[in-house]
């Protein structure tokens, strides 16, 4: 007997759920229609951060919750405590 198509699953699974995209995914292997939002504790700015400026510091391998200790807030250059959120942009 030969087995079809089925409801076989492409690719793996990741193994641990998280919310949106999985934490341990790197840039590279994040969809285009995937944005990134960085959020600053300290003045509640929050924008998107250019896929080029981390693959610039970090490559494109960049493991995506390391991201986040690397962000720098454009309104008031805090470095620590910043927050990245994956958001999906509708298709
Ligand atoms: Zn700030």
């Amino acid at each position: 007997m030969r087995a079809s198509a089925g409801s076989a699953r492409p690719g793996v699974q990741a193994a641990k759920p998280t919310e949106g995209a999985a934490a341990e995914e790197t840039l590279d292997k994040l969809p285009e229609w995937y944005v990134l939002v960085g959020t600053c504790p300290a003045c509640r700015r929050s924008g998107p951060v250019e896929r080029r400026d981390i693959i610039r510091v970090m490559g494109r391998r960049a493991v995506l919750s390391a991201i986040p200790s690397k962000l720098r807030c454009k309104g008031c250059t805090n470095k620590s405590g910043n927050k990245l959120t994956i958001k999906k942009l509708p298709r």
